[in-house]
């Protein structure tokens, strides 16, 4: 946690704020921070600044002064097969840290379906998993994310549109093209399953606009093929 994010609830005074829970356990047990230090804190959706820990008793109190941005995001929407409920939780927070404006979650013929059914795709859990990736960034802006249970529809009727004004990239291994490095402007991303997508999947998303793109001989895990391909790419 490199920046407390701090909500509207949080407030009980203009500039005043006092956190409890989660937050308070990290900045104490890992920050260690005490009366008179100053930690990167921002709102929720706004801007960034310091706060000055002014008390600790019920709670942590802080006097806090929002000037600043947060981070641009970076122009790209990732579409992503749902991985499996534990590789969910990572990968939604590295791409949020990483900076991804929109996130869609969609089928694939590899994706079980009982990921579908996972607690870990509630809405409270999606919500956690980016906060925790913005307070790692220090960002406040949380991408906006989609879930997409059937994937023909969605990249027959959807995708086309989404691509639009972008380059359309689909991450998949063997395939000759490379990857290109900084193309610069607007990219869609789309990255596979741990299995992989299927021969029919990747015409059908080649149908809708995407060119099929390899990133080394190297097989990387999800998480690490959205960090990789990220990086290339930006
Ligand atoms: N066994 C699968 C690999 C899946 S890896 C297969 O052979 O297709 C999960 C996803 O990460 C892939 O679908 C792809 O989108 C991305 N990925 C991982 N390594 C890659 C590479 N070397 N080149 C392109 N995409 C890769």
């Amino acid at each position: 946690m490199n920046l407390v994010l701090l909500r509207e609830e949080d407030f009980t005074a203009p500039g005043r704020v006092r956190i409890q829970g989660r937050r308070l356990r990290h900045v104490l047990e890992v920050h260690r921070a005490g009366v008179g230090d100053e930690l990167v804190v921002g709102l929720l959706g706004g801007a960034v600044g310091r706060g000055r820990v002014t008390s600790l008793e019920g709670g942590l109190h802080l006097d806090v002064t929002l000037d600043r941005p947060p981070p641009p995001k970076l122009p790209l929407t990732l579409v992503l097969a749902l991985p499996r409920p534990k590789v969910l939780n990572r990968t939604l927070a590295a791409a949020t840290s990483l900076g991804a404006a929109r996130i869609f979650l969609v089928n694939a013929w590899k994706v079980e379906k009982s990921y579908w059914k996972s607690p870990r795709l509630s809405e409270e859990n999606l919500l956690e998993q980016r906060i925790l990736g913005l307070e790692q960034a220090r960002d406040t802006v949380l991408p906006e994310l989609h879930l997409r249970r059937l994937l023909r529809p969605f990249a027959e009727d959807e995708l086309p549109g989404i691509l639009q004004g972008t380059l359309p990239i689909l991450a998949h291994p063997g395939v000759p093209e490379p990857c290109p490095r900084a193309p610069g402007g607007p990219v869609t991303l789309v990255i596979g399953p741990e299995g992989g997508f299927i021969p029919a999947e990747v015409d059908l998303l080649a149908r809708s606009g995407c060119r099929p793109v390899n990133l080394g001989e190297r097989i990387l895990r999800v998480e690490t093929a959205v960090a990789a391909l990220t990086g290339r790419l930006f």
